[in-house]
């Protein structure tokens, strides 16, 4: 019987899964699939690593099945889908691990109970994070439980890129840059040695772009810089969150506008960035084919503001040997990466338009100073590998047991 590892990313209305074998000692995905509209319009879609549907079911609009709902039909398919393997864990993203948790731990109630202390830090995140945790481990209390963290990757910066200029007493209380989108990054740290060694060993900056987006400067595969702060709002402009904002702006919203806390926390997570400037979409397909202005003035933000950070970043570094893209736009949108290629020119980068239309995983010119590469990111077997190798590969007790 092969050992198996399930991997859990749950976010505030929806939770995406995949089952790792790890037969070698190489994690490869058996099924994987999501559980979206948890509290409107549930559905559930397994896919086999071919893609074909292999467990599908919907519920009635208006069905509050819950994370706990669909954790527990999620269980029971993998009860039946197991039948070859026997499952020695659950690994689960949790976005924020504050300045304690430098690595994944393994879970029990009492480290969920510290965990929860960072909801206020990612208010958006982190309890949906925790929510299976917590149901699991009343579930199933046998089943080894591994929290892999977004933070972990940076606790090794220099101190300096992580302080804030706010009073010490103020920074003792561990308001500080955490940084996030570690699990990627580590993933991509991971993988640049098979793309370049003067990536992986030089100055690299990393852009994970997707529904959330941030920039890591890397020196030798490991952080020291990000531009993701105390919470996940800070640096780029994304999807739905504004990113930097001067906090003066905080301050004119609560005394001019009068919002409170909370209406702000919707203004800056749920309803700027992509989605607040173009008043269209958060989605990076659809604003590029709109041909409405406003869809193209969110575009035009959001590339400005990283050629600004790549420079920040690069700064930080003292140099640059590599960009790297990747996550959901920086893997797909050709027309976005050459677009920030040709802006940092004067860093060195020369793209090749042919290579980037192409999709290679190498978009730079022989003779650009700077390489450029676009590589696919993997979260998931990142927490399946970390899973893994705390747990060890015959620990656990089964759900069949
Ligand atoms: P998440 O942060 O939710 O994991 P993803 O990494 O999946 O997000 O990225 C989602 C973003 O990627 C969306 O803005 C989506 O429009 C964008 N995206 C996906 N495919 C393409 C594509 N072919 N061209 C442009 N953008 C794309």
């Amino acid at each position: 019987m092969a050992d198996a590892i399930a991997v859990l990313n749950a976010g505030s209305s929806s939770f995406k899964f995949s089952l790792f074998a790890s037969v070698t000692g190489q994690p490869s995905v058996v099924v994987r699939g999501q559980a979206e509209g948890l509290y409107t319009s549930p559905h559930f879609v397994a896919k086999d690593r071919s893609g074909a549907v292999v467990d599908e079911k919907s519920w009635n609009a208006g069905t509050k099945l819950g994370h706990d709902g669909a954790l527990d039909h999620l269980v029971a398919f993998l009860r039946e889908r197991l039948a070859e393997h026997r499952l020695i864990g659950v690994g689960h993203r949790v976005v924020h691990g504050g300045a304690e948790y430098t690595s994944p731990v393994r879970v029990d109630a009492s480290i969920v109970a510290a965990l929860e202390k960072y909801v206020p830090l990612a208010p958006l995140h982190q309890p949906h994070n925790l929510s299976p945790i917590k149901a699991l481990l009343e579930r199933l209390p046998q089943l080894p439980q591994v929290a892999c963290f977004d933070t972990s990757f940076h606790r090794g910066q220099p101190a300096v890129a992580q302080a804030f200029a706010l009073p010490k007493e103020i920074t003792d209380r561990g308001v500080l840059r955490y940084g996030f989108h570690g699990l990627s990054y580590e993933y991509v740290a991971r993988v640049l040695p098979e793309y370049s060694v003067r990536a992986a060993q030089g100055k690299t900056v990393v852009l994970h772009l997707g529904n959330g987006a941030s920039m890591c400067a890397m020196a030798a595969g490991r952080s020291v810089a990000s531009t993701m702060g105390f919470t996940a709002a800070d640096g780029l402009p994304m999807g739905t969150r504004c990113g930097n904002l001067d906090p003066g702006v905080v301050l004119y919203l609560m005394d001019e506008l009068g919002m409170d806390a909370r209406t702000i926390e919707k203004l800056i997570y749920q309803q700027s960035g992509l989605l607040g400037v173009s008043g269209i979409a958060s989605d990076m397909r659809t604003l590029e084919v709109s041909k409405d202005p406003r869809a193209k003035a969110a575009i035009d933000l959001f590339i400005y503001r990283i050629g600004r950070e790549l420079g920040s970043l690069a700064a930080a570094l003292g140099g640059l040997d590599a960009i790297v893209f990747t996550a959901g736009i920086g893997e797909n949108s050709r027309g976005l990466r050459e677009r920030v290629c040709r802006d940092a020119a004067w860093l060195g980068v020369e793209i090749d338009v042919d290579a980037n239309a192409r999709g290679d995983a190498c978009i730079s010119t022989p003779a650009s100073r700077v390489l450029a590469f676009a590589i696919p990111t993997n979260e998931e077997q990142m927490i399946a590998r970390h899973t893994r190798a705390l747990l060890g590969p015959r620990t656990g007790t089964s759900p069949h047991a």
